[in-house]
């Protein structure tokens, strides 16, 4: 497969209020957030076009910035406007939305003094994250490397600074033939994938980890709902390494990777069953309107 490289494609990227070429929407080397990860985004679907739970990713964008001690000068409205432009302009009902904000090159220190912040939103086609595996399962390796504690790094934002260790441990585990991997906190309990939430299924319920240290994500708390709407028990609690083996099913949740089904992590494997395909077909229907999964 050729990949179409991200910076040399047709289509309009929104750019600090206007839409431009997507060719010419380039930064400075000497940006703020390319030295010193001042930068926070976010990672939105769009179906039938429509991006799913827009204002709480607009939302998350706006809190993320403010953690990181920046406010974006656009209001949530004018954001949310912005992203359906963004993906009408590229001729896409069905997309993935990727806002960015990031402090700009007017100054370059660690101080953050005199720069601006800026914001660009751009969309793209993006259809399975995980490929055909959704429902048979991904292989994930064990990460080596761990979520930092919340008071080491702003846990709670959507950051770039803390995709450095995502990107490590993905790195890994695809040169391991894994499709991602598992990432423990700093106290060595679960934590989430590199780009999604873990949930796994114990005695019949749905055990997924407090997020105390990792991003609580929109997805998960959506398949939080829908099983607790289809009657199934939600544990929301402290998951230790050394439990993983003892689960049935396990699935990861993100806008990205949806609901995506897990046949292995490290030495421990699992059959996707009953659990893993109900809230499946219920995030589909949810978002397409329709299954998009097939038995
Ligand atoms: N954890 C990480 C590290 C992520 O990148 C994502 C995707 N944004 C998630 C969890 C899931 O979040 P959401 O469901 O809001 O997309």
């Amino acid at each position: 497969m050729t990949m179409i490289p991200f910076d040399d494609r047709d289509g309009w990227i929104w750019w600090n209020g206007s839409l431009i070429p997507w060719r010419d929407a380039r930064l400075h080397v000497l940006s703020h957030g390319l030295h010193y990860a001042s930068a926070v985004f976010e990672g939105e679907r769009s179906y039938h076009g429509n991006i799913f739970r827009l204002r709480d990713h607009t939302d998350r964008l706006l809190a993320s910035a403010r953690m990181l001690g920046f406010e974006i000068p656009w209001s949530a409205a004018v954001i949310d406007a912005a992203c359906e432009t963004v993906l009408r302009a590229n001729g896409l009902t069905d997309g993935y939305v990727r806002p960015i904000a990031w402090r700009g090159a007017e100054a370059l220190g660690v101080s953050p003094a005199g720069t601006s912040v800026q914001l660009a939103i751009a969309a793209w086609a993006w259809p399975s994250y995980y490929g055909a595996d959704r429902m048979q399962g991904i292989r994930m390796a064990e990460a080596a490397w761990r979520r930092p504690a919340p008071d080491t790094a702003p846990t709670a934002a959507k950051c770039t600074s803390l995709y450095a260790i995502g990107t490590l441990s993905k790195q890994r585990a695809e040169a391991e033939g894994c499709a991602d991997a598992l990432m423990l906190d700093w106290r060595g309990r679960v934590a989430e994938a590199t780009g999604a939430n873990v949930f796994f299924v114990m005695d019949g319920a749905l055990h997924t980890p407090t997020p105390d240290g990792f991003l609580d994500g929109i997805t998960r708390r959506t398949v939080m709902a829908l099983a607790r709407e289809r009657q199934i028990t939600v544990v929301e609690r402290p998951i230790e390494a050394a439990e993983i083996g003892g689960a049935t099913e396990v699935f990861l949740a993100g806008t990205a990777a949806e609901v995506t089904a897990v046949r292995e992590i490290g030495p421990h494997r699992f059959t996707p069953g009953r659990i893993t395909e109900a809230l499946m077909r219920g995030y589909d229907s949810l978002t397409r309107g329709a299954p998009a999964v097939s038995s």
